[in-house]
């Protein structure tokens, strides 16, 4: 018999799409290649002998074709659940955006807006006169500059202080920070000669005094954000370096990475890193940090210092091949307004508020969403609480473990939780979370309350998909 006869019409195909609510909108075109990769599909399937008359019967196909056409025919760019307790999951988009600020996104896309205007003058103003001020308020600068992302306001900054010209870095400080971004790479890029300095457990104030030339442009401090050097270690603090900078002329300028305004140990929290003010106060001429890392804004990068070299950077013809989109620029304004007023920033920036919950909150929030999908789940799986630990993560305080309770899904066997893993990353939306010990683990640290529905929806439509029996 020949299979291939069996396969249903592209126009029966179509004409089914159709009837279908989520379907009968699309473009038809899409839809018929959509239909074709399915027919595809089934075609390679005869060929390889895994599908037989029973598997072409419609009551069969049709339901897969729907299923095949409704997944491919979504956007690709997704809404999914962070179950994962990484606060900074540079994967699924770091920080989350507090309310003030996605409403001033929305209004800055929908809206003109004051943008490059200046509302005094009539006259053209400067974007980055939106974000300067409330900036230099928090941090204590004499001048703030925006662009792009952290990466950039690194490569602009040396390329505008020490470009052709000799930057000395400690070679303790010479890190990969991922996604391919390596110190000394930028460096070569940025036209900057580096110059290391020192072993990797060990610097000393000396070795930065004795490479200094004519030559010399700047000193560079860089955090080292996703590893830590212990034992046997000493690097030169930034006071240090900002002494001997003064002493020969030279600008410093530190890449703090994550870089963060609250201090966090005040609040009993084990992450001690020094604010951005503290650094300011310590005398670093430049100060760059990400904007959607603990800052908890949109994805940005953040350059201030003294008005001298941050004028420089401005000027700098590159700056405008960096430059932040207004969308970005009303997140940002929002979130630096929240800023002065600490408290309202604990609780109003999403990213501070998961990285500053306490351990009662916390096990109030797994204790509620084990309700949820017990009633959602309805016998298919065990569920327990467990103790474990969430992470700040965006390569920010690798050592530190925020203690949390977490919700543990057991799946009844055959199913096992790594299949019920992969299962999560087909539903709608997609759940995304960890297998330890033959149990799926939520971690309710980054999961919001209003987020426990769509997650019980998600474990059932998994459960569904890998036929696991529902109790009656
Ligand atoms: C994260 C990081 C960067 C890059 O910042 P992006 O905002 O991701 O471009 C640069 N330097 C250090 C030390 C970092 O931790």
């Amino acid at each position: 018999m020949n299979l291939f006869r069996l396969l249903p019409s592209i126009d029966k195909l179509l004409g089914r799409m159709a009837e279908d609510p989520e379907l009968r909108g699309l473009p038809r075109a899409l839809l018929r290649d959509l239909a074709n990769d399915f027919l595809d599909v089934v075609r390679e399937e005869i060929r390889a002998g895994t599908a037989g008359a029973d598997d072409l019967d419609e009551a069969r196909l049709l339901p897969r074709a729907l299923a095949f056409v409704r997944v491919r025919s979504k956007p690709r760019f997704r809404r999914v659940l962070n179950a994962t307790g990484v606060v900074i999951h540079t994967n699924l988009g770091r920080s989350n955006l507090p309310d003030s600020a996605v409403e001033a996104v929305a209004r800055a896309a929908r809206d003109y807006s004051n943008l490059e205007f200046d509302l005094s003058t009539g006259k053209r103003g400067s974007r980055y006169s939106h974000v300067e001020e409330l900036l230099c308020r928090i941090t204590g600068a004499e001048a703030a500059l925006v662009v792009n992302n952290n990466a950039s306001a690194v490569l602009l900054t040396l390329q505008t202080l020490a470009r052709d010209r000799e930057a000395i870095v400690s070679r303790g400080e010479l890190v990969e920070i991922g996604g391919s971004f390596r110190i000394p790479d930028v460096m070569a890029r940025s036209g900057a000669r580096l110059v290391e300095v020192g072993a990797t457990n060990r610097t000393h104030p000396r070795d930065y005094e004795n490479a200094i030339t004519g030559e010399t442009g700047l000193l560079l401090k860089v955090h080292a954000s996703n590893f830590r050097i212990v034992g046997f270690s000493k690097e030169v603090s930034l006071e240090e370096l900002v002494g001997i900078g003064r002493a020969h002329s030279i600008p410093v300028m530190e890449d703090l990475g994550s870089g963060n305004f609250v201090d966090f140990t005040a609040l009993g929290i084990p992450l001690d890193e020094p604010t951005v003010q503290r650094r300011v106060a310590a005398g670093a001429d430049v100060v760059t940090f990400s904007g959607d890392k603990v800052l908890g804004g949109p994805q940005a990068g953040l350059i201030v210092g003294r008005r001298e070299y941050v004028d420089r950077i401005k000027r700098n013809p590159v700056s405008r091949a960096m430059r932040i989109d207004k969308m970005t620029l009303a997140a940002l304004e929002a979130v630096l307004r929240l800023y002065l007023e600490p408290e309202r920033a604990l609780r109003e920036i999403p990213t501070l508020a998961m990285i500053t919950a306490g351990a009662d909150e916390l096990k109030n929030k797994a204790r509620s969403l084990r309700r949820r999908l017990s009633r959602d789940l309805a016998g298919r799986a065990r569920l327990s609480l467990k103790p474990g630990s969430s992470r700040v993560g965006g390569g920010s305080f690798p050592e530190c473990d925020l203690p949390t309770t977490l919700v543990a899904v057991e799946p009844q066997a055959p199913v096992t939780a790594e299949a019920l893993r992969e299962a999560l990353l087909a539903t709608e939306p997609p759940l995304v979370g960890r297998v330890e010990d033959d149990a799926f683990l939520l971690d309710p640290r980054t999961l919001r309350r209003d987020e426990f529905p769509l997650a019980g929806s998600s474990l059932d439509q998994a459960l569904e998909s890998l036929g696991a029996a529902k109790e009656s």
